[in-house]
């Protein structure tokens, strides 16, 4: 039912904290971590532990809600059943007893990890990619926004803004990659990260303890349709693919044609709005790009974060109810229409090359990374990015059934990706965010059998999103970012930050 979770890995809920009637109880049956009240962080993190005489409890909040949930609170929203084994999130009331509260949930506990310090994590391919992926996006990135400041195409304080924030988010996520990545490495001398720490100093005191809004790519992709226009679609992506081909990080391994930069979105899509029964009645454009993060859980953080900070809230349930309640969908009125296209990297062959190789000049390989392999200067083929049209995914037709989209859905990909990873989620959100009419006009509906009913009044189960934040949290701590009792998140106008309470009851 989970991914990655096997069920034998996992504690059964009632044996742990009452007893467990099931005689064949496929969960498994521990008398040795029954007094802890913290999970195993082996099992959090990679999904499967295999100390057979582990302390710690193998569950977690999203594990207890995915397999011992009571079914009375899921389907009444309330259980009457005192005595009920099974795992409630909510507070339950009884005459003879009082208030019952939600049963606990083991925590999280909060790990050191690894800094890299030592030669030998230095030169890990992974960290390696990492700091260079990191190092080309922040310098293509500053240069393209100074040239449009410079040709007045943005202002001066918005380009700022833009790389402020998408310098917070990448030191982000060295801070919970695993091992962390000090901002100091993303940068190929000394003096440029002196510099920048100087100029801007929020951004180096709060990368470890304020949360970004959104992935590096998204805040480029806003930055690049505010220069270009909504209107101008051709614009904005040929401008993003060459931003993108930039950034392509360059390997020694000639076959592949990847862009190999782990902040570069492999989808971008944008929607818009046509009233079906208003002629020539079209919204603007909104654009949309997926989460690119590496790491599951540095994913699922980046997703939960978009969830309950940044996306419409229709769109956060609109993933939650993907998540957890599938038989409730969304429905837009006729028509939103949604476009996404694959970001492709393909190698370009030698052409009669030019004397002087030219293409030399293209592979930009950035001093600062230690790459001075004389194989990576031969590479003379250089890659290009182009965009090729993307059907829309399994969990996007689950989520947005109603939705137009181009190309028209055609083989069911299946997704390993979370609900939330899609282009579309973003899109679609701004697109609520700019049109509160739209917003009014959603409905949901629920799929009973294989047909549909129409339904005015279904509430959506409260605290879904909730369970968003206690996922992040968990994650977070997880990751060793310091959670305190409100997680924060970080302004480049450099106002007060927002702060979001972690548990609301
Ligand atoms: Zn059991
Ligand atoms: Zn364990
Ligand atoms: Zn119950
Ligand atoms: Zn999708």
């Amino acid at each position: 039912m989970m991914q990655g979770y096997k069920v034998e890995n996992i504690d059964c809920f009632c044996f742990q904290y009452t007893q467990c009637t099931n005689e064949r109880c496929k969960f498994q049956h521990r008398e040795n971590c029954k007094d802890s009240s913290e999970t195993c962080v082996d099992w959090f993190r990679y999904r499967k532990c295999r100390n057979k005489k582990c302390p710690k409890k193998h569950l977690s909040h999203e594990v207890m809600v995915a397999y011992f949930l009571c079914k009375a609170e899921e389907k009444a929203n309330h259980c009457t059943q005192r005595n009920c084994p099974m795992y409630h999130e909510k507070a339950r009331q009884f005459f003879e007893c009082g208030i019952i509260p939600p049963n606990s949930v083991p925590m999280v506990p909060t790990t050191r990890r690894q800094k890299m310090v030592d030669l030998a994590i230095r030169e890990n391919p992974k960290v390696q990619n990492f700091v260079l992926s990191g190092y080309l996006f922040l310098d293509k990135v500053r240069l393209f926004i100074a040239n449009c400041v410079r040709e007045r195409k943005l202002p001066q304080d918005k380009g700022r803004n833009y790389f402020k924030e998408i310098l917070h988010t990448i030191l982000f996520c060295g801070s919970i990659n695993n091992p962390i990545i000090e901002p100091r490495s993303f940068f190929g001398k000394e003096e440029e990260f002196e510099q920048l720490s100087a100029k801007y100093p929020d951004v180096f005191q709060k990368y470890n303890n304020h949360l970004p809004k959104r992935p590096p790519f998204t805040v480029l992709l806003d930055a690049v349709v505010e220069i270009v226009g909504r209107r101008n679609i051709d614009e904005v992506l040929k401008c993003l693919l060459e931003l993108s081909e930039q950034m392509i990080v360059e390997s020694t391994d000639a076959k592949g044609s990847k862009c190999r930069n782990i902040f570069v979105s492999t989808v971008i899509n944008y929607c818009y709005f046509q009233d079906l029964h208003i002629p020539n009645d079209k919204t603007d454009n909104y654009f949309g790009a997926s989460v690119s993060c590496k790491g599951r859980q540095q994913a699922e953080i980046m997703i939960d974060i978009m969830c309950c900070q940044t996306w419409h809230q229709k769109i956060s349930l609109a993933v939650c109810v993907g998540n957890w309640y599938k038989n409730q969908i969304i429905l837009f009125p006729p028509a939103v229409h949604s476009v996404a296209y694959n970001i492709i990297f393909t190698r370009e062959q030698p052409s009669e090359s030019p004397p002087n190789n030219q293409l030399e000049q293209a592979v930009d390989v950035p001093g600062g990374a230690q790459k001075t392999n004389s194989l990576e200067k031969n590479i003379t083929l250089r890659q290009r990015a182009f965009l090729n049209t993307r059907h829309p995914c399994e969990r996007c037709l689950t989520m947005f059934p109603d939705v137009i989209y181009h190309p028209s859905p055609e083989y069911h990909e299946h997704p390993y990706w979370e609900y939330g990873n899609c282009a579309e989620c973003e899109s679609l959100s701004q697109l609520l965010h700019a049109h509160p009419d739209i917003v009014r006009r959603l409905t949901y509906y629920v799929q009973r059998t294989t047909l549909q009913y129409p339904t005015e009044h279904i509430e959506l189960p409260e605290g879904l999103i909730l369970r968003k934040l206690r996922r992040l949290v968990d994650n977070l701590r997880s990751v060793g970012f310091n959670v305190g009792d409100n997680l924060f998140f970080y302004d480049p106008s450099h106002t007060d930050s927002t702060a979001l309470e972690i548990y609301q009851h």
